[in-house]
């Protein structure tokens, strides 16, 4: 896309979501400081907060937080765990809302995503009216929050979404001066990059808002930080940012990981963690109508150390059936250490789009029939609609069917 031709992207973010969810789903919760993630056993437990209520947030205590410190804070709150499972059927209905305003939408994480909406005006109306609708649809069909930011670059409306939340919508001006005055008053550390030590160097320069970073002379910025850095401060400070978003389709590679909030020992919670990625993997797969041929799993142990593993197929896999035996092939090929699991990761890249009557010949078309239907059921009823017992054992007769030669068991290459 021309870079100085004028977007409209929308960065779209819904609030607290996995509390929100939690909340949704035992109303009697609502208004009370509810904290989910790790067990706080009664101020002892180990890991972190996922998800933080607002009534939650008053005492002190946010996301990334150790839970311990979160006990001490509100010991009155309901700790919750994690169901991931839940959050992810709520995620994969919540793109697809996104998804009926735009093709053009990049996922951030589960709970937020950029959509490029300026094809859709003549549709869907302007960033504004798109925004509204997309909350509306958020608040009824799924009965939570979304703030939205709209902007004419990416870096706005990810500061715009998270000026006014829960709840907020805040329109940035599409004209480059209205962004430069949206911008100018923010504390200099919204900047995207600026982390702890840039932010001090800045304070030094004095530049304590994003409007002074932009006033700094070029040379000033250069001089502190090296070229690279400076160049990326003053552009993003003048509200220049000509990043497209970048649709899931588009992409080279499709993943998704998935951090513990506590390190997990047990290989069977890091294989079950497993299955669900790939069975949202494999979601996102077919509905961008994409198969792909390399499987990588990445595995990041309790001293962070991250280890992947990956593996070519002869042919190009989009089912959790097809993907998951050498998933966990190469789950087992990254897992010497036995050390507790911080986080899981599994991705497919080396795309081939599918050709239909050649791509149907050579596969299962029974395998692709079922698969289509569990997605159509659970965009209508979520991920419990559906049971995946069989896939937690070895596959039963009838499972399998036609996906053996796109699944062998033993990975045929390994780029490591
Ligand atoms: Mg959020």
């Amino acid at each position: 896309m021309d870079p100085v031709a004028p977007r409209t992207i929308l960065h779209v973010d819904l609030d607290a979501f996995y509390a929100a969810v939690e909340v949704r789903e035992r109303p009697e919760l609502a208004g009370r400081p509810v904290i989910v993630g790790a067990d706080p056993k009664g101020g002892t437990g180990r890991g972190v907060v996922s998800a933080a209520s607002y009534e939650a947030r008053r005492f002190g205590v946010h996301s990334a937080m150790p839970v311990s410190r979160a006990w001490r804070l509100c010991p009155q709150g309901v700790f919750l765990p994690t169901r991931m499972e839940l959050y992810l059927a709520v995620s994969a209905r919540f793109m697809a809302i996104l998804e009926r305003f735009t093709d053009r939408v990049e996922p951030l994480s589960v709970d937020e995503a950029f959509l490029d909406v300026t094809g859709s005006a003549r549709l869907h109306g302007d960033g504004a009216t798109i925004a509204r609708a997309i909350r509306a649809a958020v608040a009824s069909e799924e009965r939570l929050s979304a703030s939205i930011g709209v902007a004419p670059c990416k870096f706005a409306a990810k500061i715009a979404s998270d000026l006014e939340k829960p709840g907020g919508l805040v329109v940035v001006p599409p004209d480059p001066g209205g962004v430069v005055a949206f911008l100018a008053p923010l504390p200099a550390g919204r900047l995207w990059g600026v982390g702890p030590k840039t932010l001090e160097r800045l304070h030094q320069l004095g530049a304590r808002t994003i409007g002074e970073v932009a006033a700094l002379p070029l040379a000033h910025l250069r001089g502190a930080f090296g070229d690279a850095t400076a160049d990326h401060l003053h552009a993003l400070a003048r509200g220049e940012d000509a990043r497209a978003v970048e649709p899931e389709r588009a992409a080279k590679s499709l993943g998704r990981e998935h951090t513990f909030d506590v390190d997990v020992a047990d290989r069977d919670e890091v294989g079950r963690m497993l299955l669900l990625l790939v069975e949202q993997l494999a979601g996102r797969l077919r509905r961008h109508r994409l198969a792909g041929r390399t499987i990588t799993v990445k595995l990041r142990t309790a001293d962070f150390e991250t280890v992947a593993r990956a593996a070519t197929l002869p042919t190009a896999v989009d089912t959790t059936e097809a993907i998951l035996p050498t998933a966990r092939e190469l789950l087992r090929r990254c897992d010497s250490t036995r050390q507790p699991i911080r986080l899981v990761g599994v991705a497919l890249s080396h795309f081939a789009a599918p050709q239909p009557a050649l791509f149907e010949a050579r596969r299962d078309v029974q395998g692709r029939a079922l698969a289509k239907a569990v997605d159509a059921l659970r965009e209508r009823f979520g991920d419990g609609a559906v049971t995946r017992g069989a896939l937690l054992d070895s596959r039963p007769p009838g499972t399998d069917g036609g996906a053996k030669p796109a699944a062998p068991r033993r990975p045929q290459q390994a780029g490591e």
